[in-house]
């Protein structure tokens, strides 16, 4: 099958399903695509925005399960301050379904359980992602101006399709197959950890914070939900091992 569209965005996490808010808008043909078959799951992320996120949307934002005002800060589990942080505590795969619906409603095209496999810019061939050779940008310049991009894409089942597009967006996380094609990738990595518990917290109005020489190079959180609390955590494993 061969689809076709002016932009293939790729991965439905914060990044992609903002992206689409606003092409939508402006109704450019968009499809949306992500690996994942079920919308944010599983969930890595202790889902706290600032307040100031709906400005971002023209209004008020789905998936608020609390409202916060302030933050705690522990150093060494010492209570050491608290500063005002206005901000909500989401159910985030809420939220990201609530943008998606609204840019399937305004036409446009999402495909879960569908992963970029590869992408070809007309002149390389179909190469494999990180093969050092020139990024679209560069190959579109040597040939005065931008072309179409073949992506390969598999979905349910294992079957392949392929989109053709004018622009790809490559907004599919740390390990981004695009950041590979266009030469850019990650060096360095935090390791981060997040669980929703069911147990509420007694002051849904505040988030903690944790330092500690025990969690090298990153911090503990406990933000509260409605009925349950967010418990993350994220350290340096390269700290963390070399200590
Ligand atoms: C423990 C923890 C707590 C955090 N807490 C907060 C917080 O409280 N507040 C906050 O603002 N941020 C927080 N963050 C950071 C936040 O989660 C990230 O900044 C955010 O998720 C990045 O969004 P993104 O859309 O760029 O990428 P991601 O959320 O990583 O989404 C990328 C998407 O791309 C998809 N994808 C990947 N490869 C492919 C492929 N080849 N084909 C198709 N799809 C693909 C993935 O399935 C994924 O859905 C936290 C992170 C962690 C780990």
């Amino acid at each position: 099958m061969i689809l076709k569209c002016d932009v293939l965005i790729i991965g439905a996490g914060p990044a992609g399903a903002s992206l689409t808010f606003y092409l939508a808008e402006e109704g450019i043909g968009t499809i949306l695509i992500d690996k994942k078959s079920e919308i944010d799951t599983p969930l890595r992320c202790a889902e706290y925005v600032p307040a100031a996120i709906g400005r971002l949307f023209g209004g008020p934002i789905s998936g608020i399960s609390c409202t916060t005002v302030s933050m705690d800060t522990y150093i060494d589990y010492e209570y050491a301050n608290t500063i005002p942080s206005p901000g909500f505590i989401l159910d985030r795969p809420v939220f990201l379904k609530s943008l998606i619906d609204s840019f399937t409603e305004s036409g446009g095209k999402f495909l879960p359980g569908t992963k970029a496999l590869s992408f070809d810019d007309g002149n390389g061939g179909g190469r494999k992602p990180g093969s050092g050779k020139p990024d679209i940008q560069q190959k579109d310049r040597q040939n005065n101006g931008p072309g179409m991009v073949t992506t390969t894409v598999q979905g349910a089942g294992g079957k392949r399709s392929t989109v053709k597009s004018r622009i790809v967006v490559g907004t599919d996380g740390p390990n981004s197959i695009v950041g590979k094609y266009i030469g850019s990738t990650n060096s360095t990595y935090i390791l981060g950890l997040g669980e929703n518990i069911p147990v509420e917290a007694k002051d849904k109005k505040k988030t903690l914070i944790f330092f500690s020489p025990g969690i090298e190079g990153g911090y503990g959180s406990l933000y509260p939900k409605a009925g349950t609390t967010n418990h993350g955590i994220g350290c340096q494993l390269a700290l963390k091992e070399k200590n």
